[in-house]
């Protein structure tokens, strides 16, 4: 993309855009909540709908002048019901946190309790970390792996839990599990226990629009949240989702519970959190539901995942240990302390320095602080949509684990050299049309 008035206007931040414009074109992006978009989607974001106050709802705005945007957002409500079998969607949430934020509200009274996934067993900040806001209006209480050799969740023990604790919500979502949830079970004890099935897919929506994964939704599971911008390939933002197909009562029954929820979700959402939506990221999320709606995207999805496993297929040949011993989605978390001995801060400074761009990572009950754990985290989304497959996955695999037993200037520059070839052979692809 080129930016003709940045360059003749201010310089300095011309300068940096080049310079992170270049830095995403060399590497490697190995971060597994990021991704490369169309130019179609950029365009949308830099369109002169961010010159826009909507505030309220498509048809129900505080303001004047609402005839393209209430087009757009009605366009991108029905693509997102399209892509997830949903009942309602609200694309107003800012970005993930938001959506969490928000859909709490709609479902809960401050001091009710979320029964969620523990934060150094894969779940997210959001989930009631202690440094949150939100941690100090909700009560939070956590369910584990019962192996972190396999994944496996404690399913008996979150029952339990939920039995004694009484949850309003059971949120089940992660940004650092490498397994897939076993949906039903979860959503089978949220309703013996009277809670609402939360699922927070920020890292797995592409996944499952995709049909790689498999959809909350078609488990019983009320609420959906997600990021637009992690698998989903889409501008950063968030969405909330409702599912009519809980099966906790009969058709018109769930079709009821469906429009209560959908009703406290967008008040939730305006005038409850946040003020006007930003229309201009609503369109490009648009574009990325059509995009994701193509039949190209399933090919994309499957080859995240395959790409996935076959790095995991080297970790594992040259004896790394993973947690959950591998990985069924796009992510794998490697614990390097205890395999390489090499930190994660380490790692992941090393690795940037070949042009490899990952982050450290906690491993389940790590013994080592958030800043410098055991552990690396990473995963095939970016990479894939530049057209790597299984092949140069292995490749860039055996690369990493070179650069992070060696550590050597000569290594690491030899690595980054191998990585600058594989970039320029595999540009990020402007359309997906
Ligand atoms: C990334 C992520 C979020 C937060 O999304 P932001 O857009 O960064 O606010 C929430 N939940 C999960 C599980 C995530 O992975």
């Amino acid at each position: 993309m080129n930016y003709p008035h940045i360059q003749h206007e201010d310089s300095e931040i011309y300068d940096a855009i080049e310079g992170e414009e270049k830095r995403q074109r060399e590497g490697l992006e190995l971060i597994p909540s990021e991704n490369y978009v169309s130019q179609a989607v950029r365009e949308a974001m830099a369109s002169a709908l961010t010159n826009k106050y909507s505030e309220g709802y498509p048809g129900k705005r505080y303001y004047g002048g609402q005839e393209f945007t209430d087009q757009v957002e009605r366009i991108a409500i029905e693509r997102a019901k399209h892509l997830f079998g949903a009942s309602h969607a609200n694309v107003q949430p800012l970005g993930g946190a938001n959506a969490n934020i928000a859909a709490y509200m709609a479902l809960m009274e401050p001091g009710d309790t979320v029964l969620g996934m523990d934060l150094s067993h894969g779940g997210h900040l959001t989930h009631g970390h202690p440094v949150t806001y939100i941690s100090k209006i909700f009560n939070f209480v956590r369910y584990k792996m019962k192996d972190v050799e396999t994944g496996e969740i404690d399913y008996d023990a979150l029952r339990e839990t939920a039995l004694k604790e009484k949850p309003k919500v059971i949120l089940a979502g992660f940004s650092a599990y490498p397994r897939e949830l076993e949906w039903q079970k979860i959503a089978d004890i949220a309703k013996e226990v009277g809670a609402y099935a939360m699922a927070d897919v920020a890292h797995i929506a592409g996944l499952i629009a995709g049909g790689s994964q498999k959809n909350p939704f078609d488990y019983g599971f009320d609420v959906m949240t997600t990021t637009t911008h992690k698998t989903l390939r889409g501008p950063r933002g968030g969405m909330i989702l409702v599912n009519e197909k809980t099966g906790r009562g009969m058709a018109a029954e769930d079709a009821e519970r469906a429009e209560t929820i959908a009703k406290k979700i967008d008040k939730a959402v305006f005038p409850g959190l946040q003020g006007g939506p930003h229309m201009h990221q609503i369109a490009a999320k648009a574009i990325a539901f059509r995009e994701a709606l193509q039949p190209s995207f399933k090919t994309y999805a499957k080859q995240v995942v395959e790409n996935a496993a076959a790095m995991a297929e080297v970790f594992k040949a040259h004896n790394v240990r993973m947690l959950t011993g591998g990985t069924s989605n796009h992510l794998i978390l490697a614990d390097v302390f205890g395999s390489l001995e090499i930190s994660g801060n380490d790692a992941e400074t090393l690795l940037d320095r070949a042009g490899i761009t990952l982050n450290k990572n906690s491993i389940a009950d790590d013994t080592r602080k958030p800043m410098d754990p055991s552990g690396i985290r990473f995963g095939t989304p970016a990479m894939t949509t530049r057209g790597l497959g299984t092949k140069e996955s292995k490749e860039i695999a055996e690369i990493m684990i070179e650069v992070l037993q060696k550590r050597d200037d000569a290594t690491v520059t030899a690595a980054k050299e191998k990585v600058r070839l594989i970039a320029e052979a595999h540009p990020v692809p402007e359309s997906f049309a």
